[in-house]
C-alpha cells in the first residue's frame, strides 16, 4: 500500500527502487547449534576471507582525496578482520560451543560491545561501530554464493534505508552500486552530507519511522531534493518520478550551457563564485565550471579519516595539487578546523571536553598545537610557489589570534626563504566570521585582514545556539532569523568600508533560493560546492542587485523567519540544502 514518508533533502537527485533495510547495530540470530563443526569453520573461513577480497578490491578501485579519507577507515577494518582477538573467539565459539557461525558473530559482537561500552574513552568506545560493520560484513558474506564475485552485497541498484550512514561508507555503498540514501537521522549540514553531494550520491535524512514503515524489498521513490520519500509508489508517483528525471536531464542541459557565461545579475554586476572543495574531483569540476577559484578548501578532510597526523611533506603535495589543478586561479586553503562535530582519530582533539563545539577547536586548537600549525603553515607556503594562495582562519574570535597567526606566519616565510625555498612574495590571509563575537568585533581586527569569509553554518549555530547537528532541533537552526540576517549585513558593510572583500562560504550560499537575500545584504561573493555552483549563477543572471538594494529596508524590518521567507517571494523555504 502506498505510504509516504517526510524527510530532509540532503543530496538531490530522484531515485526508483527496491529498499534494502539495514538495520542500526543489532545481529538479529537466533541461537543455533550445529553437528559438523569443520564444515562450519570452513564456512566462516571462507565469508572471512571474502570480505578481506572486497575491502582490497574496494581500495584499489579508490583514488585522490577520497582514497585518503576512506582509506583509512578501510586500513581499520582490515586490522579487525585480522585481530586474533576475534578470530580464535569465533573459532571456539563453535568449536567449544557448537554454535553457528552467525550465531558465534552475534555472541562475539555482544561480548565486545560490553567490553567497549565500558571503556571511559569516547574515541575507544566509538569503535564498536567498526567493530559493527566488520561483523555485519562477514554477516552478509556468511549467506552469500560463495560462487559469486566479491563486492556486490545484493545491494546493487537499491536504495539503502538505515538509521545512519557514516562518511567513510558513502562511498563504499556507492561503489557497491547503492543509488540514493534515506537515513532516519542525520542532518542535511553533517560532513555525510557534504560528501555524498559531492559523490552525487541522492540522500534523504531525518525520515523518522522510515526503519520501522519500510521492509526489504519495498519499491520506493526518493528525492533527495525536497527529501520525500514514497513507499509502494502509485501511477501518479511514477508518472511524477518520471517526470522529474526529465526534468533532471532538462536542467542539467540548461545549466551546462552557463558554464561558460558570466556570473553577471539583471544590472551587470559581477558577483564572484568560488568553489568549496574537499577532493580532486571538486577541484577539477570547479575548474571545468568557471569557479574563480577555490574560496574553501577543508584541510581538516586530510586529518579525519587518518591515526597520523599527514606531515609537511604529505600535506603540501597534496595543497600543491590542489593549486596546479586551479592552473592560476587563487586557492584559499583554511587552516586546520577540527574538534566539535569533527572528530579526529590522531589524538589531536580532546577528549571529554564538556562542551566540544565551544572548545579548543580551528585556530585555537593551532595555536596551542605549534609544531603542528607551523608545518601546516610551512606547507601551505611552500604550496603558494606553484600559483595563487590564500590563507584562511577558522574560529577567530579576537585580535590576539590573529596577531599570532599572522607572527607565525611571517616566521615560516622567512624560514622559507633563508632555506632557498620558493614562496609567494606575500599571501592574503582572511579570517572565518563564524563566531558571533568576531562578526560584531570586526572593526578590531579587520586591519589584519586581506579578506573575511563568512561561515553561516557556525554562525548560525553560535548566534542562534542551535546545534547544527542536533535533529531533534533541525527546524529551528536556520539562517532566516532577524539577527542572522543584521549580522551578516554588518560585516558585509564593515568589510566594503575597508575595501576588502566579504563571501559566503557556508551552505546557505549554495542554495539559490538565497541568493537575492544574500546580494540584497551586500554580499558579492559565494563560495560553495561545484555541485550547486551552476544553480547559484542561473540565479544571479535572474537578480536585479539595484532592485533587491532597494527592497532591502522591508528585508530588515521583518521580524518573524515567516516575514523574511514572504520577503523572499513567499512559500516556505526549505531547509538548506546543496
Ligand atoms: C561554516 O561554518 O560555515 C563553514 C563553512 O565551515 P564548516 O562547515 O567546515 O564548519
Ligand atoms: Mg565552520
Amino acid at each position: 500500500m502506498r505510504r509516504e514518508l517526510p524527510g530532509q533533502g540532503a543530496s538531490r537527485g530522484s531515485a526508483l527502487g527496491r529498499a534494502r533495510v539495514r538495520l542500526p547495530h543489532v545481529l538479529e540470530v537466533a541461537e543455533e547449534r550445529i553437528d559438523d563443526v569443520d564444515a562450519e569453520l570452513e564456512r566462516l573461513h571462507d565469508a572471512i576471507r571474502i570480505v578481506r577480497a572486497e575491502m582490497h578490491g574496494l581500495r584499489a578501485r579508490l583514488h585522490g582525496a577520497l582514497a585518503q579519507e576512506v582509506g583509512e577507515f578501510l586500513d581499520l577494518h582490515a586490522l579487525l578482520l585480522d585481530d586474533p582477538e576475534l578470530l580464535h573467539g569465533l573459532d571456539d565459539l563453535i568449536r567449544d560451543g557448537r554454535y553457528s557461525a552467525d550465531y558465534a558473530l552475534r555472541l562475539q559482537r555482544d561480548r565486545l560491545a560490553a567490553v567497549f561500552e565500558g571503556m571511559d574513552d569516547d574515541y575507544l568506545r566509538s569503535r564498536i561501530d567498526d567493530i559493527d560493520q566488520v561483523i555485519n560484513r562477514i554477516h552478509a558474506a556468511l549467506h552469500r554464493d560463495l560462487g559469486a564475485g566479491p563486492d556486490v552485497a545484493g545491494v546493487a541498484g537499491e536504495i539503502l534505508v538505515t538509521d545512519n550512514v557514516a562518511p567513510a561508507e558513502l562511498a563504499q555503498l556507492q561503489g557497491q552500486g547503492v543509488m540514493a540514501i534515506v537515513t532516519t537521522a542525520g542532518n542535511p549540514l553533517s560532513h555525510t552530507a557534504i560528501l555524498a553531494r559531492s559523490l552525487h550520491l541522492p540522500l534523504v535524512v531525518g525520515a523518522t519511522g522510515a526503519l520501522q514503515k519500510i521492509n526489504d524489498g519495498d519499491v520506493l521513490a526518493v528525492d533527495g531534493g525536497d527529501g520525500r520519500v514514497v513507499v509502494e509508489p502509485g501511477p501518479a508517483d511514477l508518472r511524477e518520478h518520471r517526470a522529474r528525471l526529465r526534468e533532471q536531464a532538462r536542467e542539467r542541459k540548461e545549466l551546462r550551457r552557463l558554464r561558460r557565461e558570466p556570473s553577471r545579475t539583471l544590472d551587470g554586476v559581477d558577483i564572484k563564485l568560488w568553489a568549496n572543495a574537499e577532493s580532486r574531483k571538486d577541484v577539477a569540476e570547479a575548474h571545468a565550471l568557471g569557479a574563480a577559484g577555490v574560496g574553501l578548501y577543508r584541510t581538516e578532510f586530510l586529518f579525519l579519516g587518518s591515526r597520523e597526523l599527514p606531515d609537511e611533506e604529505e600535506q603540501f603535495r597534496t595543497y600543491r595539487d590542489v593549486v596546479l589543478g586551479m592552473t592560476g586561479r587563487t586557492v584559499t586553503i583554511r587552516t586546520l578546523d577540527v574538534g566539535a562535530d569533527k572528530a579526529d582519530r590522531t589524538g589531536l582533539v580532546l577528549e571529554n571536553e564538556p562542551n566540544p563545539a565551544m572548545g579548543l577547536r580551528g585556530v585555537r586548537l593551532s595555536l596551542a598545537r605549534p609544531a603542528l600549525f607551523d608545518s601546516q603553515l610551512r606547507a601551505i607556503a611552500r604550496a603558494s610557489g606553484y600559483g595563487p594562495v590564500r590563507l584562511l582562519v577558522p574560529m577567530v574570535a579576537a585580535r590576539e589570534e590573529l596577531l599570532d597567526v599572522r607572527a607565525r606566519l611571517d616566521a615560516v616565510f622567512a624560514d622559507l626563504r633563508a632555506q632557498g625555498q620558493e614562496v609567494a612574495d606575500r599571501i592574503p590571509v582572511g579570517a572565518m566570521i563564524e563566531v558571533p563575537a568576531a562578526a560584531i568585533a570586526l572593526p578590531s581586527f579587520i586591519d589584519l585582514l586581506d579578506f573575511v569569509s563568512l561561515g553561516t553554518n557556525d554562525l548560525v549555530q553560535y548566534l542562534l545556539a542551535v546545534d547544527r547537528n542536533n535533529d531533534a532541533l533541525a527546524t529551528m537552526y536556520s539562517p532566516l532569523h532577524p539577527a542572522v540576517l543584521r549580522l551578516l549585513y554588518q560585516v558585509a558593510r564593515t568589510a566594503r568600508a575597508r575595501g576588502k572583500p566579504a563571501s559566503v562560504c557556508g551552505e546557505m550560499a549554495g542554495d539559490a533560493l538565497f541568493v537575492p537575500l544574500l546580494l540584497a545584504l551586500g554580499i558579492e561573493e559565494l563560495s560553495m560546492h561545484p555541485g550547486t555552483l551552476l544553480e547559484v549563477r542561473r540565479a544571479i543572471r535572474g537578480c536585479d542587485l539595484g532592485a533587491l538594494r532597494a527592497r532591502l529596508p522591508s528585508l530588515m524590518r521583518a521580524r518573524t523567519r515567516a516575514g523574511i521567507e514572504a520577503w523572499l517571494g513567499g512559500g516556505k523555504v526549505p531547509p538548506v540544502r546543496g
